[in-house]
Protein backbone atom coordinates (compact mmCIF):
# COMPACT_ATOMS: atom_id res chain seq x y z
CA UNK A 1 0.00 0.00 0.00
CA UNK A 2 2.28 2.66 -1.32
CA UNK A 3 1.35 5.96 0.98
CA UNK A 4 0.67 9.59 -0.71
CA UNK A 5 3.69 11.02 -0.07
CA UNK A 6 5.84 11.96 -2.83
CA UNK A 7 9.90 10.70 -2.23
CA UNK A 8 11.92 13.18 -0.46
CA UNK A 9 14.22 15.30 -2.39
CA UNK A 10 17.97 13.97 -3.12
CA UNK A 11 20.25 14.49 -0.90
CA UNK A 12 22.54 17.12 -1.24
CA UNK A 13 26.24 16.18 -1.84
CA UNK A 14 27.08 17.32 1.66
CA UNK A 15 24.57 15.52 3.10
CA UNK A 16 25.87 11.94 1.31
CA UNK A 17 28.86 13.01 2.82
CA UNK A 18 28.19 13.68 6.44
CA UNK A 19 26.29 10.12 6.89
CA UNK A 20 28.74 8.06 5.03
CA UNK A 21 31.48 9.77 7.28
CA UNK A 22 29.64 8.62 10.37
CA UNK A 23 29.44 5.05 8.89
CA UNK A 24 32.92 4.86 8.83
CA UNK A 25 33.31 6.90 12.48
CA UNK A 26 30.83 3.98 14.04
CA UNK A 27 32.55 1.33 12.04
CA UNK A 28 35.04 -0.30 14.80
CA UNK A 29 31.92 -0.05 17.10
CA UNK A 30 29.61 -1.63 14.98
CA UNK A 31 32.81 -4.52 14.06
CA UNK A 32 32.38 -4.84 17.64
CA UNK A 33 28.50 -5.15 18.21
CA UNK A 34 28.74 -8.03 15.33
CA UNK A 35 31.23 -10.13 17.21
CA UNK A 36 28.98 -9.85 20.41
CA UNK A 37 26.14 -10.55 18.24
CA UNK A 38 27.47 -13.58 16.21
CA UNK A 39 28.94 -15.13 19.77
CA UNK A 40 25.62 -16.27 20.60
CA UNK A 41 24.23 -19.32 19.46
CA UNK A 42 20.91 -18.66 17.80
CA UNK A 43 19.94 -21.97 16.80
CA UNK A 44 16.25 -23.11 16.49
CA UNK A 45 14.37 -22.74 19.63
CA UNK A 46 17.21 -21.47 21.71
CA UNK A 47 16.75 -17.69 19.73
CA UNK A 48 16.17 -15.69 23.29
CA UNK A 49 19.78 -14.74 23.77
CA UNK A 50 20.52 -12.91 20.66
CA UNK A 51 16.66 -12.03 20.86
CA UNK A 52 17.54 -9.93 24.46
CA UNK A 53 20.66 -8.71 23.18
CA UNK A 54 18.77 -7.14 19.83
CA UNK A 55 15.99 -5.88 22.28
CA UNK A 56 18.19 -4.22 24.54
CA UNK A 57 20.51 -2.21 21.93
CA UNK A 58 16.80 -1.20 20.63
CA UNK A 59 16.18 -0.09 23.89
CA UNK A 60 19.17 1.63 24.56
CA UNK A 61 18.77 3.28 20.85
CA UNK A 62 15.17 4.80 22.41
CA UNK A 63 13.23 2.98 20.00
CA UNK A 64 9.76 1.67 20.68
CA UNK A 65 10.34 -1.45 21.68
CA UNK A 66 7.65 -4.65 21.23
CA UNK A 67 9.71 -7.82 22.51
CA UNK A 68 6.29 -10.71 22.51
CA UNK A 69 6.26 -14.32 22.74
CA UNK A 70 4.54 -15.64 19.51
CA UNK A 71 1.40 -17.39 19.66
CA UNK A 72 1.24 -20.78 17.08
CA UNK A 73 -2.64 -20.25 16.71
CA UNK A 74 -2.41 -16.87 16.13
CA UNK A 75 -0.58 -17.77 12.74
CA UNK A 76 -2.06 -20.97 11.87
CA UNK A 77 -5.10 -19.54 9.45
CA UNK A 78 -2.70 -17.32 7.54
CA UNK A 79 -1.30 -17.72 3.99
CA UNK A 80 2.18 -19.01 4.35
CA UNK A 81 1.77 -20.83 6.98
CA UNK A 82 4.46 -23.93 7.94
CA UNK A 83 3.80 -26.55 10.59
CA UNK A 84 6.41 -26.47 13.09
CA UNK A 85 7.47 -29.65 15.61
CA UNK A 86 8.90 -28.75 18.57
CA UNK A 87 8.65 -26.97 21.54
CA UNK A 88 7.64 -23.45 19.94
CA UNK A 89 6.75 -22.17 23.68
CA UNK A 90 9.38 -19.07 23.94
CA UNK A 91 9.39 -18.16 20.61
CA UNK A 92 9.57 -14.36 20.19
CA UNK A 93 9.86 -11.30 18.00
CA UNK A 94 10.96 -8.15 18.64
CA UNK A 95 10.93 -4.85 17.10
CA UNK A 96 11.84 -1.62 17.87
CA UNK A 97 9.52 1.11 15.90
CA UNK A 98 10.88 4.97 15.36
CA UNK A 99 7.70 7.11 14.57
CA UNK A 100 8.19 10.78 14.02
CA UNK A 101 6.17 13.62 15.01
CA UNK A 102 6.09 15.22 11.24
CA UNK A 103 6.28 12.50 8.30
CA UNK A 104 7.50 13.25 5.35
CA UNK A 105 8.67 10.46 3.62
CA UNK A 106 7.62 6.42 2.79
CA UNK A 107 7.38 4.18 5.77
CA UNK A 108 9.91 1.42 5.60
CA UNK A 109 10.43 -2.01 7.21
CA UNK A 110 14.00 -3.33 8.15
CA UNK A 111 14.58 -7.00 9.07
CA UNK A 112 16.78 -9.16 10.15
CA UNK A 113 16.39 -12.83 11.13
CA UNK A 114 18.53 -13.91 13.84
CA UNK A 115 18.24 -17.71 13.73
CA UNK A 116 21.05 -19.66 12.10
CA UNK A 117 21.60 -23.23 11.03
CA UNK A 118 23.66 -25.74 13.09
CA UNK A 119 27.40 -25.54 12.43
CA UNK A 120 27.87 -29.49 12.23
CA UNK A 121 30.94 -30.43 13.71
CA UNK A 122 33.09 -28.38 15.38
CA UNK A 123 36.19 -30.07 13.92
CA UNK A 124 35.28 -28.89 10.36
CA UNK A 125 36.02 -25.60 11.24
CA UNK A 126 38.84 -23.83 11.47
CA UNK A 127 38.25 -21.45 14.42
CA UNK A 128 35.13 -22.17 16.77
CA UNK A 129 32.00 -21.44 15.08
CA UNK A 130 30.64 -18.67 18.00
CA UNK A 131 33.98 -17.78 18.45
CA UNK A 132 34.06 -15.05 15.91
CA UNK A 133 37.80 -14.46 14.61
CA UNK A 134 38.47 -11.51 12.19
CA UNK A 135 41.12 -12.32 9.40
CA UNK A 136 42.31 -10.71 5.99
CA UNK A 137 39.22 -8.90 6.43
CA UNK A 138 36.81 -11.47 7.30
CA UNK A 139 35.05 -12.29 10.47
CA UNK A 140 34.32 -15.85 10.77
CA UNK A 141 31.35 -17.41 12.34
CA UNK A 142 27.75 -19.11 11.99
CA UNK A 143 25.23 -16.65 11.26
CA UNK A 144 28.35 -14.09 10.64
CA UNK A 145 27.03 -13.71 6.96
CA UNK A 146 23.95 -15.11 7.08
CA UNK A 147 22.73 -12.67 8.66
CA UNK A 148 23.94 -11.18 11.07
CA UNK A 149 26.05 -8.59 9.76
CA UNK A 150 23.45 -7.33 7.62
CA UNK A 151 20.72 -7.25 10.32
CA UNK A 152 23.21 -5.37 12.39
CA UNK A 153 24.33 -2.72 9.07
CA UNK A 154 21.03 -1.62 9.00
CA UNK A 155 21.07 -0.96 13.02
CA UNK A 156 24.10 0.99 12.28
CA UNK A 157 22.61 2.55 9.23
CA UNK A 158 20.16 4.26 11.67
CA UNK A 159 22.65 5.04 13.87
CA UNK A 160 24.90 6.62 11.16
CA UNK A 161 21.96 9.03 10.66
CA UNK A 162 21.65 10.51 14.07
CA UNK A 163 25.12 10.88 14.72
CA UNK A 164 24.96 13.47 11.27
CA UNK A 165 22.32 14.78 13.05
CA UNK A 166 19.19 13.27 10.89
CA UNK A 167 16.36 11.47 12.04
CA UNK A 168 14.05 9.22 9.44
CA UNK A 169 11.27 11.39 8.33
CA UNK A 170 8.82 8.50 8.51
CA UNK A 171 8.30 5.05 10.20
CA UNK A 172 11.01 2.71 10.37
CA UNK A 173 10.20 -0.59 12.28
CA UNK A 174 13.28 -2.49 12.72
CA UNK A 175 12.22 -6.17 12.93
CA UNK A 176 14.56 -9.01 14.61
CA UNK A 177 12.78 -12.58 13.45
CA UNK A 178 13.61 -15.94 14.24
CA UNK A 179 12.47 -19.16 12.12
CA UNK A 180 13.79 -17.57 8.79
CA UNK A 181 15.54 -21.37 7.84
CA UNK A 182 13.41 -23.64 8.93
CA UNK A 183 9.09 -21.69 8.12
CA UNK A 184 9.62 -18.18 8.31
CA UNK A 185 7.01 -18.26 11.06
CA UNK A 186 8.66 -14.69 12.80
CA UNK A 187 8.07 -13.09 9.50
CA UNK A 188 4.38 -13.82 9.38
CA UNK A 189 4.32 -13.48 13.49
CA UNK A 190 5.56 -9.63 12.58
CA UNK A 191 3.15 -8.99 9.71
CA UNK A 192 0.21 -10.75 12.16
CA UNK A 193 1.12 -8.60 14.72
CA UNK A 194 -0.21 -5.52 11.71
CA UNK A 195 3.45 -3.68 11.14
CA UNK A 196 3.08 -2.22 7.31
CA UNK A 197 4.76 -0.19 5.53
CA UNK A 198 5.67 1.05 2.34
CA UNK A 199 8.49 -0.90 1.03
CA UNK A 200 10.72 -3.57 3.37
CA UNK A 201 14.47 -4.43 2.95
CA UNK A 202 16.04 -7.56 4.17
CA UNK A 203 19.97 -7.36 4.41
CA UNK A 204 20.60 -11.08 3.23
CA UNK A 205 23.73 -11.68 2.22
CA UNK A 206 23.71 -11.04 -1.46
CA UNK A 207 27.06 -9.23 -2.58
CA UNK A 208 24.81 -5.99 -3.01
CA UNK A 209 22.19 -7.82 -6.06
CA UNK A 210 18.87 -7.46 -5.85
CA UNK A 211 16.85 -10.68 -5.87
CA UNK A 212 14.29 -10.22 -8.37
CA UNK A 213 12.85 -13.86 -8.03
CA UNK A 214 12.96 -16.56 -5.54
CA UNK A 215 11.54 -19.98 -5.53
CA UNK A 216 9.22 -21.94 -3.26
CA UNK A 217 10.17 -24.79 -0.59
CA UNK A 218 8.35 -27.73 0.71
CA UNK A 219 9.38 -29.38 3.45
CA UNK A 220 8.33 -32.88 4.76
CA UNK A 221 9.67 -36.10 5.93
CA UNK A 222 9.63 -39.46 4.79
CA UNK A 223 8.62 -42.05 7.31
CA UNK A 224 9.54 -45.49 6.17
CA UNK A 225 8.60 -48.40 8.20
CA UNK A 226 9.65 -52.38 7.98
CA UNK A 227 10.04 -55.40 10.08
CA UNK A 228 12.52 -56.15 12.11
CA UNK A 229 14.55 -59.39 11.42
CA UNK A 230 17.92 -60.80 12.28
CA UNK A 231 20.86 -59.54 9.80
CA UNK A 232 21.30 -63.60 9.11
CA UNK A 233 17.83 -63.60 7.66
CA UNK A 234 17.88 -60.10 5.79
CA UNK A 235 16.43 -61.43 2.83
CA UNK A 236 13.11 -61.64 4.55
CA UNK A 237 13.17 -58.68 6.23
CA UNK A 238 12.50 -55.80 4.98
CA UNK A 239 15.46 -53.08 5.45
CA UNK A 240 13.57 -49.54 5.90
CA UNK A 241 17.33 -47.90 5.24
CA UNK A 242 17.52 -49.44 2.34
CA UNK A 243 13.82 -48.95 1.00
CA UNK A 244 14.49 -44.99 2.06
CA UNK A 245 17.29 -44.64 -0.85
CA UNK A 246 14.63 -46.49 -3.24
CA UNK A 247 12.69 -43.47 -2.23
CA UNK A 248 15.01 -40.63 -2.56
CA UNK A 249 15.97 -41.77 -5.94
CA UNK A 250 12.47 -41.70 -7.71
CA UNK A 251 12.30 -37.90 -5.86
CA UNK A 252 15.77 -37.20 -7.49
CA UNK A 253 13.72 -38.31 -10.68
CA UNK A 254 11.03 -35.81 -10.15
CA UNK A 255 13.54 -33.34 -9.44
CA UNK A 256 14.78 -34.03 -13.01
CA UNK A 257 10.72 -33.46 -14.41
CA UNK A 258 10.26 -30.30 -13.06
CA UNK A 259 13.41 -28.99 -13.86
CA UNK A 260 12.65 -29.98 -17.60
CA UNK A 261 9.32 -28.24 -16.85
CA UNK A 262 11.23 -25.38 -15.45
CA UNK A 263 12.33 -24.35 -18.89
CA UNK A 264 8.96 -23.05 -19.92
CA UNK A 265 8.72 -21.16 -17.44
CA UNK A 266 8.57 -16.87 -17.97
CA UNK A 267 10.68 -16.25 -15.51
CA UNK A 268 13.28 -18.93 -14.70
CA UNK A 269 13.46 -20.54 -17.92
CA UNK A 270 16.93 -18.87 -18.07
CA UNK A 271 17.88 -20.53 -14.96
CA UNK A 272 19.44 -23.71 -15.10
CA UNK A 273 18.07 -26.18 -13.03
CA UNK A 274 16.33 -23.92 -10.70
CA UNK A 275 14.55 -26.59 -8.59
CA UNK A 276 16.80 -28.68 -6.05
CA UNK A 277 15.43 -31.52 -4.24
CA UNK A 278 17.84 -32.69 -1.12
CA UNK A 279 17.72 -35.16 1.22
CA UNK A 280 18.92 -32.94 3.88
CA UNK A 281 18.83 -35.27 7.13
CA UNK A 282 18.73 -39.48 7.57
CA UNK A 283 17.51 -41.05 10.56
CA UNK A 284 17.11 -44.85 11.15
CA UNK A 285 17.53 -48.04 12.45
CA UNK A 286 18.75 -49.23 16.25
CA UNK A 287 21.92 -51.77 15.55
CA UNK A 288 23.84 -53.00 13.38
CA UNK A 289 23.04 -56.33 12.81
CA UNK A 290 19.75 -55.83 12.73
CA UNK A 291 17.75 -55.08 10.18
CA UNK A 292 16.49 -51.13 10.43
CA UNK A 293 12.63 -51.05 11.42
CA UNK A 294 12.41 -47.43 10.35
CA UNK A 295 13.91 -44.74 8.48
CA UNK A 296 13.05 -40.79 8.25
CA UNK A 297 14.00 -38.93 5.90
CA UNK A 298 14.01 -34.82 6.15
CA UNK A 299 13.53 -33.62 2.48
CA UNK A 300 13.50 -29.97 0.96
CA UNK A 301 12.08 -29.71 -3.16
CA UNK A 302 11.98 -25.96 -4.71
CA UNK A 303 8.59 -24.95 -6.52
CA UNK A 304 8.59 -22.36 -9.13
CA UNK A 305 7.03 -18.81 -8.13
CA UNK A 306 3.05 -19.06 -9.44
CA UNK A 307 3.05 -22.98 -8.59
CA UNK A 308 0.28 -23.97 -6.83
CA UNK A 309 1.75 -25.88 -3.50
CA UNK A 310 -1.30 -28.12 -3.08
CA UNK A 311 -0.75 -29.21 -6.87
CA UNK A 312 2.89 -29.56 -6.29
CA UNK A 313 2.41 -31.90 -3.17
CA UNK A 314 -0.02 -33.77 -4.48
CA UNK A 315 2.91 -34.48 -7.26
CA UNK A 316 5.43 -35.15 -4.69
CA UNK A 317 2.76 -37.97 -2.79
CA UNK A 318 1.94 -39.45 -5.93
CA UNK A 319 5.94 -40.10 -6.95
CA UNK A 320 6.27 -41.77 -3.48
CA UNK A 321 3.32 -43.71 -3.44
CA UNK A 322 3.88 -44.83 -7.26
CA UNK A 323 7.56 -45.85 -6.56
CA UNK A 324 6.41 -47.95 -3.56
CA UNK A 325 3.68 -49.68 -5.50
CA UNK A 326 6.74 -51.14 -7.26
CA UNK A 327 8.76 -51.65 -4.69
CA UNK A 328 9.06 -55.24 -2.96
CA UNK A 329 8.44 -54.20 0.76
CA UNK A 330 7.02 -50.81 0.40
CA UNK A 331 4.31 -51.93 -1.95
CA UNK A 332 2.93 -53.24 1.42
CA UNK A 333 3.75 -50.84 3.79
CA UNK A 334 3.83 -47.63 1.96
CA UNK A 335 6.08 -45.04 3.61
CA UNK A 336 4.33 -41.34 4.44
CA UNK A 337 4.50 -38.01 3.83
CA UNK A 338 4.92 -36.12 6.41
CA UNK A 339 4.68 -32.06 5.64
CA UNK A 340 6.56 -29.98 8.13
CA UNK A 341 8.55 -27.10 7.80
CA UNK A 342 8.53 -24.68 4.57
CA UNK A 343 5.20 -24.43 2.66
CA UNK A 344 6.38 -21.50 0.68
CA UNK A 345 5.69 -20.07 -2.20
CA UNK A 346 7.55 -18.54 -4.41
CA UNK A 347 8.15 -14.79 -5.13
CA UNK A 348 8.42 -12.81 -8.25
CA UNK A 349 9.16 -8.71 -7.40
CA UNK A 350 6.60 -6.72 -8.72
CA UNK A 351 6.47 -3.04 -10.36
CA UNK A 352 5.26 -1.57 -7.18
CA UNK A 353 8.77 -1.86 -5.86
CA UNK A 354 10.19 0.36 -8.77
CA UNK A 355 10.00 3.03 -6.24
CA UNK A 356 12.15 1.68 -3.71
CA UNK A 357 14.32 0.09 -6.20
CA UNK A 358 15.17 3.77 -7.86
CA UNK A 359 16.03 4.73 -4.22
CA UNK A 360 18.38 1.76 -3.50
CA UNK A 361 20.02 2.22 -6.96
CA UNK A 362 21.05 6.04 -6.16
CA UNK A 363 22.45 4.71 -2.75
CA UNK A 364 24.18 2.12 -4.03
CA UNK A 365 25.35 4.32 -6.76
CA UNK A 366 26.40 7.00 -4.62
CA UNK A 367 28.48 4.68 -2.56
CA UNK A 368 29.92 2.02 -6.00
CA UNK A 369 30.85 5.44 -8.15
CA UNK A 370 27.63 5.60 -10.27
CA UNK A 371 27.75 1.21 -10.80
CA UNK A 372 23.90 -0.34 -11.64
CA UNK A 373 22.14 -2.88 -8.97
CA UNK A 374 22.38 -6.22 -10.48
CA UNK A 375 19.24 -8.12 -9.85
CA UNK A 376 19.17 -11.75 -9.58
CA UNK A 377 16.87 -14.48 -9.47
CA UNK A 378 17.48 -16.75 -6.43
CA UNK A 379 17.59 -20.80 -5.98
CA UNK A 380 16.76 -20.24 -2.47
CA UNK A 381 13.82 -18.89 -0.62
CA UNK A 382 13.74 -15.73 2.24
CA UNK A 383 10.94 -14.23 4.44
CA UNK A 384 10.09 -11.28 1.76
CA UNK A 385 7.70 -13.82 0.26
CA UNK A 386 5.41 -13.10 3.31
CA UNK A 387 5.19 -9.06 2.44
CA UNK A 388 5.42 -9.02 -0.74
CA UNK A 389 2.99 -12.09 -1.73
CA UNK A 390 0.41 -11.31 1.05
CA UNK A 391 0.58 -8.12 2.17
CA UNK A 392 1.32 -5.89 -0.96
CA UNK A 393 4.51 -4.72 0.87
CA UNK A 394 7.22 -4.72 -1.64
CA UNK A 395 10.16 -6.72 -0.09
CA UNK A 396 13.77 -7.36 -1.40
CA UNK A 397 16.89 -8.37 -0.20
CA UNK A 398 20.18 -6.62 -0.18
CA UNK A 399 23.53 -7.27 1.89
CA UNK A 400 26.86 -8.07 2.38
CA UNK A 401 29.62 -10.13 0.60
CA UNK A 402 29.74 -13.68 2.50
CA UNK A 403 31.05 -17.21 2.14
CA UNK A 404 29.54 -20.78 3.37
CA UNK A 405 26.51 -19.77 4.55
CA UNK A 406 25.15 -23.06 5.93
CA UNK A 407 28.55 -24.55 5.63
CA UNK A 408 31.99 -24.68 7.24
CA UNK A 409 33.91 -21.37 7.98
CA UNK A 410 30.80 -18.93 7.35
CA UNK A 411 32.42 -15.71 6.80
CA UNK A 412 31.61 -12.26 6.12
CA UNK A 413 33.62 -9.80 4.07
CA UNK A 414 34.02 -6.20 6.69
CA UNK A 415 34.80 -4.14 3.98
CA UNK A 416 31.37 -5.32 1.94
CA UNK A 417 29.69 -4.56 5.72
CA UNK A 418 31.09 -1.41 6.04
CA UNK A 419 29.65 -0.61 2.30
CA UNK A 420 26.46 -1.93 2.73
CA UNK A 421 25.78 0.05 5.87
CA UNK A 422 26.78 3.51 4.00
CA UNK A 423 24.26 2.04 1.07
CA UNK A 424 21.08 1.34 4.00
CA UNK A 425 21.65 4.61 5.25
CA UNK A 426 21.53 6.58 2.32
CA UNK A 427 18.49 4.40 1.33
CA UNK A 428 16.48 5.30 4.30
CA UNK A 429 17.62 8.85 4.17
CA UNK A 430 16.31 8.80 0.16
CA UNK A 431 13.29 6.72 0.91
CA UNK A 432 12.09 8.42 4.56
CA UNK A 433 13.12 11.73 4.17
CA UNK A 434 15.25 13.23 6.74
CA UNK A 435 14.41 15.79 9.95
CA UNK A 436 17.21 17.69 11.61
CA UNK A 437 18.10 17.12 15.25
CA UNK A 438 17.82 19.92 16.95
CA UNK A 439 18.76 20.30 20.61
ZN1 LIG B 1 19.33 -15.76 5.76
Amino acid sequence: MPSDMPLPDPLSPETTAAITRAVDEGFAEQTDFLARFVAIPSERFQEAAAQDFMAAALRARGYAVDDWTIDLKDLEPLPGFGPISGDFSRARSVVGSHRPALVKGQSLILQGHLDVVPPGPAEMWTHPPYDPVIADGWMYGRGAGDMKAGTVAALFALDALRAAGYAPAATVHFQSVIEEESTGLGALSVLQRGYRADAAVLPEPTDFTVNRAQVGALWFRLRVRGKPVHVSVAGDGSNAIMAGYDMIRALQGLEVVWNARAVADPVYGDVPHPLNFNAGKIKGGDWASSVPAWCDIDCRMGVLPGHDLAHAKREIEGCVAAAARDHPFLSNSPPDVVWNGFQAEGYVLGEDADPALAVMQDAYGSVFDGAVLEETKMTALTDTRFYGLYYDIPAFCIGPRAENIHGFDERVALASVRDLTKVLALFIAGWCGLIPLRD
